[in-house]
């Protein structure tokens, strides 16, 4: 081995800079070239690839985004857009692949690995929707966003007496919305992965307001959807002032935390590691903060649940 490739694919996420410089720094540091891969499999297909050196990744660990760019690429799914990729990697002389992203890039990734290209993974997403670790890259600094909007959203909600429902990101997976409800002190969460009594939330409601609560703050994930008929139900049943904010891509980006650099750092290292012992076809992970690697297939096909520790936690510290 002796140029390892990098590329970001798929959804953008904090902490996944942390990750590239990680990887480029530790493989020159055991005298290994690196080539960056720009705008995930896209570039690959298109060779929009170039070596990195020690500066090259200066300057990126406290920024969000990805300073390689990211992209989706159907063409990457195909026979022959996959042949190409492989391809342009030969040409560039690359000899193995670390690719940071979320499953759907893994997938990618894990075809590499079967068609015997050394290849690693990196889990970057902000939903924390990889069941085979306990954190990705990006949750920690969406979740400190979302917190940081609740506070804001609770002072116009106590001044008011309004119920704000918030939508935060996660299609499949509820994490942001519960782990950011149990942070925000939140009223309700409500995840795609549990149904959600509606008359219940409404009980609760007025059940706060007849004791005086000020604030009534509703954590959504945006896979259960439809914030603002869940907004009109809760007006008619509660005769509150019913708001819904959305956070949107405010929650995707910005600064990361200290904890989504010292992930991306430690996995981007790790991945390096791993291709020296010559391992491949795994995706890193963090699990009891010890770095962990499993085969693509094993993390993929394992089935995400909520916590449900959390999820009574968080309702029993509402009422
Ligand atoms: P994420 O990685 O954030 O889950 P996507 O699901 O959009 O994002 O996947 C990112 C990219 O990974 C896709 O646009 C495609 O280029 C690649 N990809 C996804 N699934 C496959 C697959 N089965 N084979 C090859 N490439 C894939």
């Amino acid at each position: 081995m002796k140029k390892i490739g990098v590329l970001t694919s798929g959804g953008d996420a904090p902490g996944m800079n942390a990750a590239i410089r990680a990887v480029v720094r530790t493989a020159i540091y055991h005298g290994f070239e690196v080539a960056g891969v720009y705008r995930g499999y896209q570039g690959l297909i298109e060779g929009d690839i170039e070596n990195l050196n020690i500066t090259s990744v200066g300057d990126i660990i406290h920024r969000g985004g990805t300073m390689l760019r990211t992209a989706r690429c159907l063409d990457f799914k195909t026979d022959e857009g996959f042949n190409k990729g492989l391809q342009m990697l030969r040409m560039f002389k690359v000899d193995s692949l670390v690719v940071i992203g979320g499953d759907g890039s893994f997938n990618g990734a894990k075809r590499l690995a079967e068609a015997g290209f050394p290849t690693i993974g990196i889990p970057g997403t902000i939903d924390n929707d990889l069941a085979y670790t306990d954190y990705t890259l990006g949750f920690d600094t969406a979740l400190t966003t979302v917190v940081s909007a609740i506070g804001n959203i609770r002072d116009t909600s106590s001044s008011h007496g309004t119920v704000n429902i918030i939508e935060v990101m996660g299609r499949n997976c509820g994490d942001i919305a519960l782990y950011g409800g149990l942070a925000g002190g939140a009223e309700a969460v409500i995840i795609p992965e549990l149904d959600t009594d509606v008359d219940e939330l409404c009980r609760t409601i007025i059940r706060g307001k007849k004791r005086g609560k000020l604030h009534s703050i509703i954590l959504l994930a945006e896979g259960v959807g439809k914030p603002y008929e869940l907004a009109e139900q809760i007006k008619s049943k509660t005769s509150s002032d019913v708001k819904v904010s959305v956070i949107g891509y405010l929650q995707r980006g910005g600064t990361p935390t200290p904890n989504d650099r010292i992930l991306g750092s430690r996995m981007g290292a790790h991945a390096v590691e791993l291709l020296m012992e010559g391992q491949y076809g795994k995706a890193v992970g963090i699990k009891g903060n010890q770095m962990i690697a499993l085969d693509f297939d094993e993390a993929l096909n394992m089935k995400k649940d909520y916590d449900k520790g959390i999820y009574e936690l968080a309702r029993i510290l509402a009422i």
